[in-house]
């Protein structure tokens, strides 16, 4: 989200809380129906992203080229990943005349709508994570009549397994260790891309490399991850917080010799499947 928009939420919007009641209801009586799922503006988690690839049967490359575009955060140049609409008609790219036809692995956002989520970054007492109501002209849904709390609506939508999963993912993007340029350089963040959104490109590399020489994984997370993308994505974000921040999330097999100090370990110097190198 724009940093201009996420502040003017922060300042406008009523933060409403876990059991605060909206009226809200979506189908396809509704005149409206599917009309949200076109020329809109949907962000993709690394997990949001880990759940279409597999329902589509697709690898993450072809993915990513096919239905996503990157932008860099105007901050810190970090990427960002959106879900691309089609070109002849801005749609999104799995609406159909039925609906979505990716529901079961529809991204958070279209989970979460007609809800948005904020959390604010002041460590004062008040500043947490709150909840506030999207409501558009072009939408019905909140003419009711159903009745929901926002608890109850983060269970109907399946929520939980999202903020479970995505919850390392947001710590990795608060890290502070982002302040520094050393963390934003172009390889680095090329990895970034890579490790968290390209998931089999990035078990190509762990595999094909010297990754497994270098660093020490026990046998039970090596076969882990090398079946289970739920588990490569934690190990991705463990290997990021080392090497974007030098977190002791992961462990070198053979101690560094003194021309190539551990803390000296960084992003691969060639794009993941290629050699692993040390800076
Ligand atoms: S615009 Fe609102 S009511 Fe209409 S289909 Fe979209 S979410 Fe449902
Ligand atoms: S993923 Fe599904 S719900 Fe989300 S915009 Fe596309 S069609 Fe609509």
């Amino acid at each position: 989200m724009p940093e201009s928009i996420q502040q003017q939420i922060l300042e406008d919007q009523p933060r409403l809380g876990l059991d605060t009641r909206f009226t809200f209801r979506c189908g396809p009586d509704r005149e409206c129906f599917n009309r949200c799922c076109a020329d809109v503006t949907i962000l993709l988690s690394p997990y949001d992203v880990l759940r279409l690839k597999k329902a589509l049967h697709m690898d993450s490359s072809e993915f990513l080229e096919k239905h996503t575009l990157v932008a860099r955060s105007r901050e810190r140049q970090v990427p960002v990943v959106l879900l691309r609409m089609t070109e002849e008609t801005r749609q999104c790219p799995f609406v159909g005349q039925a609906g979505c036809s990716v529901y079961p692995h529809r991204p958070w956002a279209c989970r979460m709508y007609p809800l948005g989520m904020a959390e604010p970054k002041e460590p004062d007492a008040a500043a947490q994570r709150f909840y506030f109501l999207v409501t558009e002209t072009i939408c019905q849904g909140h003419r009711g009549p159903d009745q929901h709390s926002i608890r109850e609506w983060i269970t109907e939508q399946e929520i939980e397994a999202f903020d479970q999963m995505q919850g390392p993912f947001l710590a990795l993007l608060a890290h502070p260790g982002w302040d520094s340029p050393e963390s934003t350089t172009a390889a680095k963040l090329d990895m970034y891309l890579t490790a968290l959104y390209d998931l089999d490109r990035f078990r190509r590399f762990v595999f094909e490399s010297r990754f497994l020489e270098l660093f020490e994984v026990e046998e039970s997370r090596i076969q882990a991850i090398a079946e289970d993308d739920e588990e490569l994505l934690e190990f991705a974000i463990d290997w990021l917080a080392f090497s974007l921040f030098h977190e002791k999330t992961m462990r070198l097999r053979k101690p560094a010799s003194a021309s190539q100090p551990a803390s000296g370990i960084s992003a691969p110097t060639e794009q993941p499947g290629g050699e692993y190198a040390q800076s």
